[in-house]
């Protein structure tokens, strides 16, 4: 099996450096194992936070093991009575092309079901993330302003789909023409934003929003929400997901204090990690998959091939390359 090892702890922005290939041969099965092939491998930002040892909601990846997350795999082989070769799996499971699990923490996949790269995006964390953190922080009424970041991606895509379907004024910020094209055109955004071309951001959120903003959904905090936080209206709600804009931050910079602003509008701020939803999945697996069904959600993934494309991948999303779903495809099923 190939793997792709953490070499050493990145300071900044990642780079190859930071990785290690390594390939061996995977022993022999034991009782109630099974053999893995990893299909499609999911690069998400959270990674960033596990490759430092800065104390966070999951632990750090060690030095010279594996990077792992959620993997779509094939049993190869199995010697569990619970799966049989030929069965599809989602699994938090190392960067290898090959592994070797016990069967704990598998979930089996039906791939009649939705195409299987789905349970990495929208039928998969992501989308619980965007469903769970909209609704049940944001709170979305029928005629209110949502604004969201990080808006073309994988979370940001469906958060502001969702928003339109809950019959809101959606207004989208991202980093290229590209994006902001696609989600007025494609996804029904009311408006979009590219912060990158954009030099008063305060200025376009004012005329993007000429009624206020009820609810911000933040994947990216840094100055872009500073921005956002000058437009709430009074009872506005902020579901705080990501903070990608500084996650290659060495220092976190100061930001204008937002308190007197959430006292003067009555705001609510909440910081949440999906897993606290975890009761709501089953929901907001089967809302999402019959609205996708019904072609009522769109969704789009920007796949790469080939395992060697994993840190490549996990780069990108630091790059703004994707729109929707980054994910690298390792092999057929
Ligand atoms: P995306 O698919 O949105 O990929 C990341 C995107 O972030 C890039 O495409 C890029 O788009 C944007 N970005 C990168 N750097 C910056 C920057 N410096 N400033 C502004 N935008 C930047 O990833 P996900 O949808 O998987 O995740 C989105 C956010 O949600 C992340 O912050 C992630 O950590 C968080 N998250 C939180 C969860 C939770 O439980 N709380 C669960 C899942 C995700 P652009 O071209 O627009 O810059």
């Amino acid at each position: 099996t190939k793997s792709i090892l953490l070499k050493s702890r990145p300071k900044g922005m990642p780079t190859e450096e930071n990785f290690e290939f390594r390939e061996e041969t995977l022993p022999d099965l034991q009782e109630e194992q099974l053999l893995l092939k990893a299909l499609y491998i999911s690069v998400d930002p959270y990674m960033r936070g596990r490759m430092s040892d800065a104390k966070s909601y999951v632990a750090p990846y060690n030095l010279n093991e594996p990077i792992a997350g959620g993997v779509v795999a094939e049993v190869a082989e199995s010697r569990n009575d619970r799966y049989k070769a030929g069965d599809v799996v989602l699994g938090n499971l190392p960067w290898q092309t090959y592994s070797i699990s016990n069967g704990r923490g598998l979930s089996q996949l039906d791939p009649n079901l939705a195409p299987l790269s789905y349970h990495l995006g929208i039928l998969g964390m992501p989308g619980m993330t965007a469903y769970c953190g909209l609704l049940f922080i944001g709170e979305p009424k029928e005629g209110e302003t949502v604004v969201v970041s990080g808006a073309a991606g994988a979370v940001g895509t469906v958060v502001g789909q969702i928003a339109k379907l809950k019959g809101c004024r959606v207004v989208g910020i991202a980093g290229s023409d590209e994006k902001t094209a696609y989600l007025k055109e494609e996804l029904g955004f009311d408006e979009a934003i590219n912060y990158k071309s954009t030099s008063n951001m305060r200025e376009a959120l004012a005329k993007a929003c000429p009624d206020g903003v009820d609810i911000y959904f933040d994947n990216v905090g840094g100055e872009i929400s500073d921005a956002v936080y000058s437009q709430l209206n009074d009872f506005a709600r902020i579901a705080v997901c990501g903070q990608i804009a500084l996650y290659n931050a060495t220092s976190v910079p100061t930001g204008p204090r937002v308190e007197p602003i959430l006292l003067k509008k009555k705001a609510l701020m909440k910081g949440f990690i999906v897993s606290d939803y975890a009761d709501r999945f089953p929901e907001a697996a089967t809302e999402l998959a019959n609205w996708v069904k019904a072609g009522k959600l769109q969704y789009e993934e920007h796949v790469l091939e080939g395992f060697d494309q994993l840190p490549q991948a996990f780069f990108g999303l630091f790059r703004g390359e994707n729109t929707g779903k980054l994910l690298v495809k390792v092999a057929d099923f």
